[in-house]
């Protein structure tokens, strides 16, 4: 398979998404409010933002979403402790 096929899959599959809209799964659940999704099809991840909005997974908001995980974790087996 040469590159110029690729390329005709790539965007084949990214006009599927252009025209019917991502098919999204969630990949992750951060916290109960921030969750990443991908796409099954062209592979596009996203993330929600504050106001619910998904935006696309940038590797900062990967970043930031990590830090949230850690962040939740520890103050959720903290008062599973207190409890
Ligand atoms: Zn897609």
């Amino acid at each position: 398979m040469n590159t110029l096929q690729l390329k005709e899959i790539f965007s084949s599959r990214h006009l599927l998404c252009t025209c019917f809209g991502h098919k999204l799964y969630v990949k992750r659940e951060v916290t109960p409010n921030f969750k990443e999704f991908k796409c099954s099809i062209c592979q596009l991840e996203l993330t929600n933002d504050e106001q619910g909005a998904k935006i696309e997974l940038t590797p900062h908001l990967k970043e930031v979403n990590e830090t949230l995980l850690q962040f939740y974790f520890k103050k959720h087996s903290h008062s599973l402790i207190a409890s």
